[in-house]
């Protein structure tokens, strides 16, 4: 039996799926995206019979799931250098910050995603930018909108480290009336670029392609986790959930309406304790197996500047920028003359100073991968992304032995033989 998926619900069902909404935005009448307790957004087939079959199929087209083909990121020799082989294409490197200072306090890091967002709609000619926001129901759930001005925008400022799926939104883009930019991880910028290879229309509108780096999406159950820790009782509506943000990292912490209906305010916990004691043991299993942290498949990419920490947890916000394009190229370049961006140049090897544990990640997804192989389960497709030569060159002998073995075990505590069946929350 091949383990290669034939149809997203193969895809799902072998733990493969990133939760990024392509295929139901290729398909909104046959698909459609719901959230799950224990995984992450996942699509379910709302239609039937041989329609159902035929979408299921077509879908893969666009489905960042099952791989993409690094190969293409670089020219036909393959990558210029080490640092493109590292970390695909990089052409430039700034690290500074929004100059709306608003901005930069709700942002993530140093609100550059948000300001180069500002910059599209308010100068560049955008129509919208596509991005994610918490519901305004349901602060625990995230939601794929379009935004085309500043309070839109500053909806979406602060890393949401829950599932989300910003690529539901790309049948909007093909139907908008001037370019659009598009935000999401770097699965959902493969899948949007997929999208724009499949659909003239997407590519037409596709004006830019903004990525932010991620370790990982963690479950909606690890969300409900982290309330706990800040002292939200279990069924209280929850009216606001900053994971990062407003100061650099930011502290976690919540909203929420007691039984009176009035609004309190939870206990804070660090983005380090919220991060690293509750929300990365509950990743969905997808993200184990991915070697593109940092949106290589995006025109620009923008993460956290961690080789100079912040010392406290209310910062003033930085960010690094990462320039993959020419078009990205000349983006920052414009926002920052037109005032919207406060930058500096850094060298493009700085990477590896920022994102230290990243390089190692890489070289453990090929030692995970060959582990789920041997044991005759599905693994992405992802040519030419360098993983073999980070597993010998980035890993100690040890290392290299734990991603196969750890990977093992990993398969039998989570049950990964067994097809995903995720509850709806
Ligand atoms: C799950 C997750 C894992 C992360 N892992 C890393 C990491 O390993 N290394 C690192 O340096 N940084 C990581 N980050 C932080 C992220 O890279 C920073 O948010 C980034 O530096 C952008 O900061 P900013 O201030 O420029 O963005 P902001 O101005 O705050 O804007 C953030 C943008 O990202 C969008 N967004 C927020 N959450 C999500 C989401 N879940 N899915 C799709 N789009 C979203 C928003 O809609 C907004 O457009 C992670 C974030 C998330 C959500
Ligand atoms: S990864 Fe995206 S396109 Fe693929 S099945 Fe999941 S939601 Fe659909
Ligand atoms: S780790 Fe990779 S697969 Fe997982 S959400 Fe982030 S970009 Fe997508």
């Amino acid at each position: 039996m091949t383990t290669t998926p034939k149809d997203i619900t193969q895809v799902v069902s072998r733990h493969l799926c990133t939760g990024c909404g392509a295929c139901a935005a290729l398909f909104p009448d046959a698909i459609r995206m719901t959230d799950t307790q224990d995984v992450a957004r996942r699509p379910s087939l709302t239609a039937t019979g041989e329609v159902a079959r035929l979408v299921a199929k077509e879908a893969l087209a666009v489905c960042p799931g099952v791989g993409a083909d690094h190969r293409a990121l670089h020219g036909p020799k393959g990558p210029a250098d080490e640092i493109d082989r590292d970390w695909g294409p990089v052409m430039e490197i700034w690290e500074g910050y929004a100059a709306d200072a608003e901005v930069r306090f709700r942002g993530s890091s140093g609100g550059a995603a948000t300001a180069l967002s500002l910059f599209a709609v308010e100068k560049a000619g955008f129509s919208g930018v596509t991005h994610v926001a918490a519901d305004p129901a349901d602060a625990r759930l995230n939601r794929a909108v379009i935004s085309r001005d500043r309070a839109g925008l500053l909806r979406g400022a602060g890393s949401r480290y829950a599932p989300a799926s910003p690529a539901e939104r790309l049948d909007s883009v093909a139907a908008a009336s001037g370019p659009v930019l598009f935000t999401g991880k770097p699965c959902d910028v493969a899948a949007a670029k997929a999208a724009a290879r499949r659909d003239r229309r997407i590519d037409n509108k596709l004006g830019l392609t903004l990525a932010i780096f991620c370790a990982g999406t963690p479950s909606l159950s690890a969300t409900g986790d982290l309330l706990s820790r800040l002292g939200v009782p279990a069924s209280a509506p929850v009216r606001k959930l900053v994971y990062r943000g407003e100061g650099w990292p930011g502290e976690m912490k919540a909203q929420w309406l007691d039984a009176k209906g009035a609004l309190r305010d939870s206990k804070r916990v660090s983005y380090g304790e919220g991060w690293g004691k509750v929300l990365q043991a509950k990743r969905q299993w997808r993200c184990h197996l991915c070697v593109d942290h940092t949106g290589e498949f995006a025109d620009i990419s923008v993460g956290d500047p961690w080789h100079e920490p912040p010392k406290g947890a209310r910062e003033k916000g930085r960010s690094l920028i990462v320039v993959r394009s020419e078009r990205g190229r000349r983006f920052v370049a414009e926002a920052r003359r037109q005032g919207y961006l406060v930058l500096e140049p850094r060298e493009r090897g700085i990477l590896y100073r920022a994102q230290p544990n990243l390089m190692t990640t890489r070289g453990a997804v090929w030692g995970r991968k060959l582990a789920l192989r041997l044991a005759g389960l599905a693994v992405p497709r992802t040519p030419g992304d360098g993983a073999a030569f980070a597993w010998l060159s980035a890993l100690t002998a040890r290392q290299r032995l734990q991603s196969v073995l750890g990977t093992w075990k990993r398969v039998a505590r989570r049950g990964l033989w067994r097809a995903e069946r995720a509850g709806e929350a």
